[in-house]
């Protein structure tokens, strides 16, 4: 028998927000299925450390500054086969005390970036006749709760995004697909609990149980490697006819 080789062997991949949470476990992911990994941020040390963790590059840039992003020299100085976006952060407030600076800022790295990344690595993987784009949306993507108009309608806006790229892929070899998790376990829920303690006028310790989880069937968050695993999944072997999907990981939120 020959040694199996890893599945993305000799394919580089751009994560995005790849410094904590659900994107540092996606660039260890790629990499151990073989991917060079470029760990973008905005936080430089924790990109530099996660870099060193999966044997990649860091790249540094706040993705909601499209000066920024033009100065990464995407598919100039750096191609990517694999376009992971996964940057992202919430702001919580009804909508008549919802900062119009904080709205526009969400939808910049929510959704503009993706658009702007997709935008500039897309012409190398056409000319590569393989491709793969992947999304982190939500549960969010595909359901509403108050206070989060901006978050929620970037997420909706990503879907359609996705499913665009996904058309204007289909026969260039380039998929797009989407995967939409419940509360994922990461310093972006840990953050939220306080806001929503807040705006709900109930303790924090009753956020969880609930506020974030009272939708959900499957009565635990999400551990950030669950969803790694689904985008691993999505840029593996056998997945060229999957495109333009939503993979939903919630626990059954969307069931009921
Ligand atoms: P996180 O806060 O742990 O990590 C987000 C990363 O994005 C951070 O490293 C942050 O520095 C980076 N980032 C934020 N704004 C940036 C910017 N302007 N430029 C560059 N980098 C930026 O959050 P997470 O929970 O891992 O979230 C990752 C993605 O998963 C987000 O898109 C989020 O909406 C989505 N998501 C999270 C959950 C959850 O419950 N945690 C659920 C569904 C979807």
């Amino acid at each position: 028998m020959p040694e199996s080789v890893a599945p993305l062997t000799g394919r580089t991949a751009l994560v995005t927000g790849a410094a904590s949470g659900i994107g540092r476990a996606v660039a260890a992911r790629l990499s151990a299925d073989g991917a060079h990994v470029f760990v973008l941020d905005r936080e430089e040390r924790e990109a530099k450390e996660v870099a060193a963790e999966v044997g990649g590059e860091h790249l540094v840039a706040d993705l909601g500054d499209p000066r920024e992003i033009d100065a990464l020299g995407l598919g100039t100085e750096i191609r990517a086969d694999i376009l992971v976006n996964n940057a992202g952060f919430q702001h919580v407030a009804p909508v008549e005390d919802f900062e119009p600076v904080a709205f526009a800022a969400i939808h910049r790295v929510m959704l503009q970036a993706p658009f702007l990344l997709a935008r500039a690595l897309l012409p190398g993987m056409y000319a590569a006749g393989w491709g793969r784009l992947v999304h982190v949306s939500s549960a969010h993507g595909h359901r509403a709760s108050a206070y989060k108009s901006a978050y929620v309608s970037a997420k909706h806006g990503l879907e359609g995004l996705s499913k665009v790229l996904a058309l204007e892929g289909a026969g260039r070899g380039v998929t797009s697909n989407t995967v939409c998790p419940g509360y994922v376990r990461t310093p972006l829920v840990e953050d939220q609990i306080a806001d929503q303690a807040t705006s709900h006028g109930i303790a924090e310790s009753d956020v969880l149980h609930d506020v974030l989880l009272a939708r959900t069937a499957v009565k635990r968050l999400v551990e950030p490697d669950e969803v790694a695993g689904m985008v691993g999944f999505l840029c593996g072997p056998g997945t060229d006819s999957i495109t333009g999907t939503s993979h939903l990981m919630d626990g059954g939120w969307t069931a009921a």
